[in-house]
């Protein structure tokens, strides 16, 4: 709705309305219409003026116009004319001659055409009183959504800005948010120029003010200077658009900076500027809530980098201990061997040797972990699994003496290779190994014994390679199944929990699966298939 119309609109909607007038007014013109009738009957009837008197009852009809209905008019109209005629009839009675009737004719005609024009400006009248009813109604209906709803609404008088804008744009600038923005002293001028000239409650509360009325004037003290929002709205009064959406940084009257959404409908009529509608609806708490979230996702992030370096280095001690244990105890052996009286070389060069390999594979673990850290090449190759568990159980043989312990290998005649890193293997054939010795040591029982065993695949549509080690230790309680392969996770005193996640870890790497069960004779037995290299396979 316009300003004029509004305007208008606050003018009737009190009173009576344009072409109404007061019922005791109505009164006085009857009256006054009905003495000015009986005055002309009179005058026309009873005297010897000779002119068209009969032409004022035209004055009788203007006067009473105000005071009758359409039908009441039409009436009148015909009480008029009647009245003209019997005077006619009486002043002339059958001797008229030409001008006289022509004179009552005219008259006639006169009270004929006015009725006609008073009948038209009462419709016209009428219809305008409708309109405007109208146009109160839809602006009650207008006020009161604006005052009772729940977003923050603002009424703003943008109508001096548009010119300033105009004038710019006349003066060649075509970008008028960089130029707002290399401005700030024009983007300052045009925020004192939009005006607030109505607010409702919800945009008070939204500005801590205490009532709506503090928010009326210039918009400049609530813009936060350099928020790029107001000359995104300067271009867009500038290029005409229809509306803005955006988002704008606004200063509460306690201070406080508040992040809005901002909506802006602008009219189609130049003159309508100067009621130019804003919503704005308070989103800092979610943008606050939003920022803490992205804050905790980065320190997630610094974290999880921090337990990933820990675990890494957790990985390579788990890893290295048992070689250098090794180390330990073929130095001390070989030792012992040149100690002797005489010296048995012999045992002390094959104790020296079993360091120098233990050694070697110390540091291959470590060259691996490094690879995985920076992701550089595997050294993947076909491996038979079967050759490969025969070299590892001698890496063994200190833990399995230690352990009192013997392994049992149950090995397929024909099985294919593996695409995989040795070393990685290795260790994961070591770290299984280990714990079952672990388990068996818990258990104190006597016929400690691992069975190591690798079948080929079990059907021709799967392709893989099978190798399970099983223990006669304690087993795997139900309730444990689910984190054994958890890093961290270990029950035993000194464990470092990472073994069992190292080895699910690398089996996966090489699109294998590790699982965990209990056998049903006791002790516990670790499964892991890995797919077969077929291209060796073949090949071969
Ligand atoms: P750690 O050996 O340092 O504890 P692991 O990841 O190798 O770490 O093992 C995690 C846990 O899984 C062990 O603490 C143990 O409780 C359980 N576990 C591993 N292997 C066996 C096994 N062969 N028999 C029974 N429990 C086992």
């Amino acid at each position: 709705m316009s300003r004029n119309a509004a305007e208008m609109t606050a003018g009737i909607a009190p009173g009576p309305g344009p072409g109404r007038i007061a019922p005791g007014r109505h009164r006085w013109h009857r009256l006054l219409a009905l003495l000015l009738g009986a005055a002309v009957f009179v005058v026309d009837t009873y005297t010897d003026v000779t002119g068209a008197i009969a032409v004022l009852y035209v004055l009788v009809m203007l006067i009473a116009s105000a005071a009758f209905s359409r039908r009441g008019l039409i009436l009148l109209t015909l009480a008029c004319a009647g009245l003209a005629v019997l005077s006619f009839f009486l002043s002339h009675g059958d001797g008229a001659d030409v001008s006289a009737v022509v004179r009552c004719g005219i008259a006639l005609a006169a009270i004929g055409i006015t009725t006609v024009l008073l009948l038209r400006d009462q419709a016209s009248k009428q219809s305008l009183v409708a309109a405007n009813t109208a146009l109160a109604r839809s602006e009650t209906r207008y006020r009161s959504i604006f005052e009772q709803v729940r977003v923050a609404l603002w009424e703003q008088d943008f109508s001096e800005v548009r010119a300033m804008l105009a004038r710019l744009r006349q003066q060649g600038v075509r970008d008028v948010a960089a130029y707002a923005r290399e401005h700030p002293a024009f983007a300052r001028d045009c925020a004192r120029r939009i005006r607030t000239m109505h607010v409702n409650d919800a945009t008070a509360e939204l500005l801590r003010l205490s009532s709506p009325s503090e928010a009326l004037g210039p918009i400049e003290r609530f813009l936060l200077a350099g928020d790029p929002a107001l000359p995104a709205v300067l271009a867009a009064v500038a290029e005409g658009s229809s509306r803005f959406e955006g988002r704008a940084k606004l200063l509460a009257a306690d201070g406080q900076v508040l992040t809005v959404l901002l909506r802006i409908s602008f009219p189609d009529e130049a003159d309508e500027f100067g009621r130019v509608v804003v919503g704005m609806m308070d989103v800092t708490e979610r943008e606050q809530l939003q920022q803490t979230q992205l804050a905790a996702q980065a320190e997630l992030a610094r974290a999880s980098r921090a337990a990933t370096v820990g675990a890494l280095s957790a990985s390579i001690a788990h890893e290295i201990n048992q070689p250098l244990g090794a180390v330990v105890m073929n130095a001390q052996t070989c030792l012992r061997w040149l100690g002797k009286d005489p010296p048995d070389v012999e045992a002390a060069v094959r104790a020296a040797e079993r360091t120098v390999r233990d050694g070697r594979r110390a540091a291959e673990i470590v060259q691996r972990t490094r690879g995985q850290l920076v992701r550089d090449q595997r050294n993947d190759e076909a491996i038979d699994l079967r050759a490969l568990i025969e070299e590892t159980i001698p890496l063994l043989e200190t833990e399995l003496s230690a352990h009192a312990a013997t392994v049992v290998t149950r090995l397929a005649p024909s099985v294919p290779p593996v695409r995989a890193d040795r070393v990685a293997l290795q260790q994961v054939l070591i770290n299984l190994m280990t714990n079952g010795l672990h388990a068996m040591a818990e258990t104190g029982a006597a016929g400690r014994e691992l069975t190591v065993s690798v079948d080929g695949p079990a059907a021709p549509d799967a392709p893989e390679v099978r190798v399970s080690i099983r223990d006669r230790g304690t087993g795997i309680p139900d309730e444990l199944q689910a984190r054994l392969f958890e890093p961290f996770f270990t029950t035993k005193r000194g464990g470092m929990g990472m073994g069992l996640a190292i080895c699910r870890s690398t089996i996966e790497t090489y699109g294998g699966r590790l699982t965990a069960r209990t056998h049903e004779q006791g002790g516990a037995v670790f499964e892991f298939a890995l797919p077969a290299d077929q291209d060796t396979a073949q090949a071969s």
